[in-house]
């Protein structure tokens, strides 16, 4: 049975142009495996959803840009950087950079809301064309600076109360191919018609 939203939302959601996410607790299910000597890994593993993955594409594949800003830097932000390069790899995205995946690590409160107005003035956007997904206090500056207030079910209660979207998943399941989903149905776009990679 198809999801139903409501009007409201989706007229809201209609008027996005631009996507920012944050990473741990929105892409990632916010815990670290630590303690391990693996080096790979730099002793810190994080589990994320291929759904989400397939989420990003598919709001690219809309020309939607995306972006992510996170608080970490370091061996916290390698699973990022590595996960960014790979999207950015696909054979869908090669040569365009204009809808290459930006990542910006590093980031936290106020900082990110800064980042975010640079990203969307090169992209000739504004704060009111943008939505952006977080799960908590870090975020609520950005979330507070954009049009469209996006969190996954897991979020922090403070997030949770001022979103105008709530995903059904929880984070690094699937939360962020709630959102893409929703810009997709307000759109009247079937995902189906869309690249996969
Ligand atoms: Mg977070």
């Amino acid at each position: 049975m198809k999801k139903q939203y409501s009007e409201t939302l989706l007229a809201k959601a209609r008027k996005i142009k631009a996507v920012v996410l944050d990473c741990d607790g929105t892409l990632t299910d916010n815990t670290e495996v630590t303690g391990l000597d693996a080096p790979s890994a730099h002793g810190l593993l994080k589990r994320r959803s291929h759904y989400d993955g397939q989420g990003v594409s598919l709001i690219r594949a809309v020309g939607i840009p995306v972006a992510i800003i996170t608080g970490e830097k370091g061996p916290g932000a390698q699973m990022i950087t590595k996960l960014v390069e790979r999207w950015n790899g696909l054979p869908s995205v090669k040569n365009r950079a204009w809808i290459q995946v930006a990542l910006f690590t590093g980031y936290a409160g106020e900082e990110k809301v800064l980042k975010l107005r640079q990203w969307l003035k090169t992209n000739q956007l504004t704060s009111e064309d943008c939505a952006v997904m977080g799960d908590d206090l870090v975020d609520v500056p950005m979330l507070r600076a954009v049009g469209f207030r996006a969190c996954p079910i897991t979020a922090e209660e403070v997030v949770r109360e001022m979103a105008d979207f709530i995903s059904d998943r929880p984070a690094g399941y699937g939360a962020v191919r709630d959102l893409a989903n929703l810009i997709l149905t307000a759109r009247g776009i079937d995902p189906t018609t869309l690249p996969t990679k």
